[in-house]
């Protein structure tokens, strides 16, 4: 996954660094909007993490970054930065961002995890990349988890080749013998189970293809935002008012107007049939819709009637229309065991609980297996079944249909 090659790239990195004679150069930039694993493959990678802020438009805080490298530059590593960045944006002085590094000795490691709205059109290698690696998951269509060993293939620019891992089973081109950075996992190349999946994909796509998917994975974020802007505020914008393939909505407001936060929004979505977009990343409290290029139109403009029908929800509650505790919001998800209780007793019917617009029908319905939990609890605190030994007497067919 991404985060090995995180780790892998950056270990090239300090690879190429130390061969030069300066693995003093330790520190590693990393912007507040990255993804989690950027510090901590930093860390692993054996670099110290430096912080970068983040300016309101969600770019890179250009000033604060010249003043960390100013700071830094004598023990510079690299930087990881992520094009387009998390925030949903295509970050405009990212040429500027990867120069300044270069100038001052560090290398530039470019997250690829947001490769979907770039494959076919633009080269990370190009605006100042060294080394970038693929989400096979996310870009190449492997499954998201459960896929068996994952594999972070990265790219690198050519003086960074001879430090790339090795593995005892393979034979190194003898460019490499003396100067790879080791064995990173214990396979050579990865799960060879799952990586045919990303070939055919790349194969049945084809150079055009990809490039369709790449501008469709862009437009469908751009369709929907331009949907919803009227309804809900779009965070980060371009500065030519576009999103890059995902952006997001910002629901914080519906806190002090009603009461309502992104869970209940989410929640509430399954009771549409959608599975919730990404909730309190890469900002906390809002929602981060990334469309893709897999869905058609109907399905996008669905989704985007639920979001439209559920901030009509909100203002009958704003509008004290609504009870501001009970609520189908609050409320949600609506099981089939709920809905069909004895007892009803809350301020709006069950059929508007369970069937609130025409395209959710009882034919088609997804029904959410269970209402609403107490999330926060349920992390807090671990829930061990320890099941007694005596519950594995019985055959295994059993215990497996019951
Ligand atoms: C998903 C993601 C990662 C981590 O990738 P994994 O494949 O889950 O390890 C890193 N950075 C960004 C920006 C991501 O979105």
């Amino acid at each position: 996954f991404g985060a090995q090659g995180e780790y892998a790239g950056l270990a090239a990195i300090k690879a190429y660094l130390n061969s030069k004679g300066e693995s003093h150069r330790t520190v590693c930039l990393i912007p507040k909007s990255a993804h989690g694993t950027n510090p901590a493959s930093a860390q692993m990678a054996g670099m110290k993490v430096q912080v970068v802020e983040v300016d309101k438009d969600g770019n890179i805080d250009v000033s604060h970054l010249k003043a960390m490298v100013d700071k830094h530059k004598a023990n510079l590593a690299a930087i990881m930065i992520t094009y387009p960045s998390t925030n949903g944006v295509f970050e405009e002085n990212v040429r500027e961002v990867c120069e300044l590094i270069h100038q001052n000795g560090g290398q530039v490691y470019l997250d690829g995890a947001n490769m979907n709205a770039q494959v076919g059109l633009c080269r990370p290698g190009d605006y100042g990349s060294d080394v970038s690696h693929l989400n096979l998951h996310k870009t190449f269509c492997i499954p998201h988890g459960g896929g068996g060993p994952g594999m972070g293939p990265i790219g690198v620019k050519l003086h960074l080749a001879p430090f790339l891992p090795s593995h005892p089973v393979v034979n190194m081109q003898s460019s490499n013998a003396g100067s790879s950075l080791g064995t990173i996992s214990a396979a050579p190349w990865g799960s060879s189970a799952i990586l045919p999946i990303s070939w055919a994909y790349i194969k049945m796509m084809g150079s055009k293809g990809l490039v369709h998917a790449t501008e469709v994975a862009i437009l469908n974020a751009n369709y929907m935002a331009k949907r919803l802007e009227n309804h809900y505020k779009i965070l980060f914008r371009g500065s030519k008012g576009f999103v890059a393939h995902e952006f997001i909505l910002d629901v914080r407001p519906f806190k002090k107007s009603a009461n309502i936060e992104a869970v209940d929004v989410a929640k509430r979505l399954q009771d549409y049939g959608f599975h919730a977009p990404t909730m309190s990343w890469p900002v906390a409290g809002t929602l981060m819709i990334e469309p893709t290029e897999s869905e058609d139109k109907a399905e996008l403009d669905r989704f985007c009637d639920s979001l439209l029908a559920i901030r009509q929800e909100i203002a009958d509650i704003e509008e004290g229309r609504m009870d501001s505790r009970v609520n189908p919001l609050k409320m949600a998800p609506h099981s089939l065991a709920c809905i069909t209780s004895t007892t009803w007793n809350r301020p709006y019917s069950r059929e508007y609980a369970a069937f609130p617009v025409p395209f959710v029908r009882p034919e088609t319905k997804f029904w959410p297996t269970i209402s609403r939990i107490d999330d926060i609890y349920g992390d807090q605190h671990l829930v061990c079944t320890c099941p007694p030994m005596d519950v594995y007497e019985s055959p295994y067919e059993e215990r497996a249909s019951s």
